[in-house]
């Protein structure tokens, strides 16, 4: 992790730079609070050790821009003053400053503080990732990790109200694996868990980038495809078919076998007036498609 030392003063900016090297950090220099803002602009530091008093932008101009830059990551700052009375030291850290050291400093204190700063920006960092994870697990199913039905519904929410601002075609497909009870019956939970997970693999292999998929319930499945008329819906639909009955889903024993799904599609040009409406009238198609055989795409059609 680079640390940016911004002092106007050679003597200054020396004896920080030999103390951060020695400690065996990487560093770039500027000589005045623009310089280091360019700099910044380029490559946004975690750390910076600024000096107060600079001509042109100084250290709390400098602080205030670096904390509205709207850089995802935090920068922890160090000011260097000269100034150690309390009104002073008040005034930087209300600047944004994390911290603050008198000149003279010494060098030891000086790298101890520099290294309080990086254990915070660690846990900083671990705490991003922690969030992240938590707003994956929020949004995805943890078995195939597609979205979640609440994830799914909400992207189908906005694109059904997106379709019909912009009188677009939108299109669902709600899918379900044939006779996946017999699959958990005859092998067993894990196998079926097995078969849901290569079933969603072939699902999102063949989806373009602006369509989602997300797991509806047990073994059914919901593809939202924006922009999508329902005629190129069935297309979809039948290639994602095909390619699940051809897939071969491998035993521990070395056996191997494939799955069936039936499929049924519905379009916003069939006028429906929400989207729970629009995903009934493929759940309808789909009802058709079991009753009709199985392992096939059946689409709504309204019944009278
Ligand atoms: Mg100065």
């Amino acid at each position: 992790m680079k640390i940016l030392i911004v002092e106007d003063e050679m003597i200054y900016r020396r004896m920080v730079k030999k103390s951060l090297l020695e400690a065996g950090y990487e560093i770039v220099e500027a000589e005045d609070g623009q310089a280091a803002w360019e700099l910044f602009q380029q490559e946004p530091f975690h750390l910076v050790v600024t000096d107060w008093m600079m001509p042109g932008l100084d250290g709390p101009q400098l602080v205030q821009k670096i904390r509205t830059s709207g850089q995802k990551s935090y920068t922890y700052i160090i000011m260097l003053t000269a100034m150690d009375d309390t009104d002073n030291i008040v005034l930087g850290l209300e600047s944004g400053a994390d911290e603050y050291l008198t000149k003279p400093f010494n060098s030891r204190e000086l790298v101890a503080r520099v290294a309080s700063g990086m254990r915070i920006l660690r846990l900083e960092e671990q705490l991003m990732q922690a969030r992240q994870q938590m707003e994956d697990l929020a949004l995805h199913d943890g078995l195939t990790g597609l979205l979640n039905r609440r994830a799914i519904e909400d992207f189908a929410e906005a694109e059904f109200s997106m379709a019909r601002r912009k009188e677009r075609a939108m299109s669902v497909i709600l899918l379900d694996i044939d006779r996946f009870k017999n699959v958990n019956d005859r092998f067993g939970h894990k196998l079926g868990d097995e078969v849901l997970r290569q079933a969603a693999k072939i699902l999102k292999e063949d989806l373009r980038n602006y369509d989602r998929v997300g797991r509806w319930g047990g073994e059914e499945f919901l593809l939202i495809l924006p922009d999508t008329l329902l005629k190129d819906a069935v297309t979809v639909a039948e290639r994602v078919r095909v390619r699940t009955a051809s897939t071969q889903i491998s035993l521990e024993n070395g056996e191997s076998f494939s799955v069936q799904i039936s499929l049924g599609a519905a379009c916003t040009t069939g006028q429906f007036s929400s989207l729970t409406k629009l995903i009934d009238a493929a759940d309808q198609a789909l009802y058709r498609a079991k009753q009709s055989g199985r392992n096939r795409v059946c689409i709504f059609e309204p019944s009278n």
